[in-house]
């Protein structure tokens, strides 16, 4: 038995309900993307690889637009591990049929890294109603070679991280990489961070189905949250360049440069010393040092995180 769309539709966005109240965009954003989207809201599968789930918990922070706004008035969530009530043969035959259904309408999102090693056997997602059992790398390229867009979110979907660093036992790559070695030449945007900021989840989605694919830099991210170093643009620069420095973690020393606790902010391009996180709240630098994670070669690259680089 295969679950019809709408119900798909039903069983995901139940589960997410409830939250938020719109801060960070123009609460006017949602109407707008109900308007961009009639008469059918875009299709969109979101399939999670080796990883640890955060990029999910992360865009369910998302404010506003909220996250229940967003799956129940914007987009048509097919299918998405943590939400999803559905699982095993309905969930594998419904990626499938969406992909088939809607190919080249439909957007895949990718979380986690994807396992290459043992023909991807270190990730399986589920057998469908034939007996067939998937990996996720399957899985990957069914999806990937269909859609019209992919966006791989967080570390692991862009540049392998955790899963895929020093060591990486399972053959972890990212799935721009893996689509590549494939010979698929569907466009695919890179959401880094670890986690990404909800905003740069739900911004780009929003560019993506109203404008298309937004301008990239080298390592496939958006400009428009990428594009900014943010040691140029930090608030505590003024005390970098008077040699003011917080030595430890401990020290009561706030107002100066977190340079020698280890702070990756001068290889870092990201917004968020003005975006912030928590709504707004506040940020990584100001509780303690910024480790670089919106960077595609992170952690490889920015370890140890400790140690000063200025
Ligand atoms: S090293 Fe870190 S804390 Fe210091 S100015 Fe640069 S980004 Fe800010
Ligand atoms: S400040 Fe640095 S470590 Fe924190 S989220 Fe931004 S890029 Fe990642």
């Amino acid at each position: 038995m295969s679950l019809k769309r709408r119900d798909f539709v039903k069983l995901c966005s139940g589960t997410v309900a409830g939250f938020g109240i719109s801060q960070m965009f123009h609460p006017g954003l949602v109407k707008a993307l109900e308007a961009a989207t009639e008469p059918g809201r875009p299709p969109v599968v979101w399939m999670q690889g080796n990883g640890c789930t955060g990029c999910s918990v992360s865009i369910l922070n998302s404010v506003n637009p909220s996250i229940a706004d967003v799956v129940l008035k914007v987009i048509s969530l097919e299918c998405q591990e943590t939400l999803s009530v559905a699982e095993g043969s309905v969930a594998v035959d419904h990626m499938l049929e969406v992909a088939e259904k809607f190919k080249g309408k439909f957007y895949y999102i990718s979380e986690g890294a994807l396992p290459t090693a043992e023909n991807g056997a270190f990730c399986t997602i589920g057998v469908d109603s034939k007996g067939k059992e998937y990996t996720v790398l399957e899985m990957a390229k069914i999806l990937g070679a269909n859609a019209a867009a992919c966006v791989a979110v967080g570390a692991c979907a862009t540049g392998g991280g955790i899963p895929g660093s020093k060591g990486n036992v399972t053959g972890c790559v990212p799935l721009h990489k893996y689509l590549e070695s494939q010979g698929i030449k569907t466009p695919v945007i890179n959401i880094t961070g670890c986690p990404p900021h909800p905003d740069w989840m739900i911004g780009t989605l929003v560019h993506v189905l109203t404008k298309g694919v937004p301008e990239l830099d080298a390592q496939g991210r958006p400009k428009m949250f990428f594009g900014k170093n943010i040691h140029d643009n930090c608030p505590y620069l003024p005390y970098f360049e008077k040699n003011v420095r917080q030595k430890t973690f401990t020290e009561k020393k706030t107002e100066a440069c977190r340079a020698d606790m280890g702070c990756k902010g001068p290889l870092t391009g990201a917004d968020c010393f003005s975006r912030k996180w928590n709504n707004g709240t506040n940020w990584c630098v100001e509780n303690a040092i910024c480790i670089g994670c919106a960077e595609i070669d992170w952690p490889d690259a920015f370890s140890p995180l400790y140690s000063p680089v200025v």
